[in-house]
């Protein structure tokens, strides 16, 4: 094991990034470690209109690289690297990952969340042969194809809209018939020729396993458990997200969704008492805003209360 470092930040979307440019600008030598999704959500979507500043709206993969210019030039390290497992228990923590053990007086950890899945045999077998999470990453395949998008959130809906740039036809799947997306998304998808909003609608199976490529879903109408086939040849899932906090499980208290539980917006606790020095930002700790800004403010949060505890901690 080499040095302890003084503040360590676990992952680099758009919360610990901000937690970065904070924590190096306080002349703290921020380490970030980058996981399996370098630059978190904003990495892989399109344009970013609602992040202030940016009048005419932001790609988000810029926004990411802006902000990791932005934190490197005050003197933030980047690695890659996998956690494992932590050690909350000792101070100096500890942190057990696929670059070697790490020890650090504070940690930021700002994880993020990934995509959710249906969890359908036949998706999974599919995942990367017509079954994706990402349309910014795989829409271009199916150029003139029709695809089916399934989510009744933002997410859903801009993706959907993403996904008109190439596919012959758009048909969104949702299980309810009212619909969880802000009222400009949805109207905006809703307008759009190629999209075709289909509700109270699930998918039971996804066709294809055979030929290892998306031929179509089995459909149910959940009002009167009529089936039906759609034929696609891609299904896009839109349907939100998971916290990336399992490794911190007996570490730091979760909640019932696996989202790290805060107090004073970005403290952890271990049975409810503070557990002084680990920060939790971000969608990791976020339920309830999920937006690229609170992601950003609470990153802040959380690089102040670090350097205010190396504060009183005399380094
Ligand atoms: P979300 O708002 O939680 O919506 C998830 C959707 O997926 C819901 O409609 C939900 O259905 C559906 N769903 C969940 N599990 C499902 C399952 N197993 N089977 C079928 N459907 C399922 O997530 P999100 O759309 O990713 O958005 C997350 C946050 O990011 C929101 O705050 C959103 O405003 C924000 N966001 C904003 C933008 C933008 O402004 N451009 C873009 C993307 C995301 P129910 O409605 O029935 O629960």
């Amino acid at each position: 094991m080499t040095e302890t470092r003084d503040t360590v930040i676990l992952g680099s979307g758009c919360a610990g990034l901000t937690a970065a440019i904070y924590t190096a600008r306080a002349g703290l030598n921020p380490l970030v470690l980058e996981g399996h999704e370098p630059g978190g959500q904003l990495s892989i979507t399109t344009l970013v209109e609602n992040f202030p500043g940016w009048p005419e709206g932001i790609q988000g993969p810029d926004l990411i690289e802006n902000m990791k210019k932005q934190a490197a030039r005050f003197g933030t390290i980047f690695q890659m690297a996998h956690l494992s497992s932590v050690d909350l228990k000792v101070h100096p923590y500890r942190l057990n990952t696929s670059a070697g053990e790490i020890s650090t007086r504070t940690l930021i950890v700002a994880s993020g969340a990934s995509a959710r899945w249906l969890g359908l045999p036949s998706e999974q077998a599919l995942i990367g042969h017509g079954v994706s999470s990402c349309a910014t990453c795989d829409g271009f395949f199916f150029r003139g194809k029709p695809i089916a998008v399934v989510g009744g959130g933002d997410s859903a809906m801009e993706e959907a809209l993403f996904l008109t740039r190439f596919a012959s036809k758009v048909t969104l799947l949702h299980r309810r018939d009212a619909f969880r997306a802000s009222k400009i998304m949805l109207e905006r998808a809703a307008a759009h020729p190629n999209i075709e909003l289909r509700t109270n609608t699930i998918v039971d199976e996804v066709l294809g396993v055979d030929d290892k490529a998306v031929k179509g879903l089995r459909l149910r109408d959940v009002t009167h458990g009529g089936t039906s086939t759609l034929e696609v040849e891609a299904m896009f899932l839109g349907i939100g997200h998971e916290p990336n906090a399992r490794m911190f499980n007996g570490q730091i208290d979760l909640d019932d969704e696996g989202y790290i539980k805060t107090t004073g917006n970005v403290l952890t606790m271990r049975s409810g008492a503070v557990v002084p020095g680990v920060y939790a930002c971000g969608d990791v700790q976020d339920r309830r805003y999920r937006q690229a800004i609170t992601a950003a403010g609470s990153g802040c949060m959380a690089a102040l209360e670090a350097e205010k505890f190396l504060e009183a901690q005399g380094h």
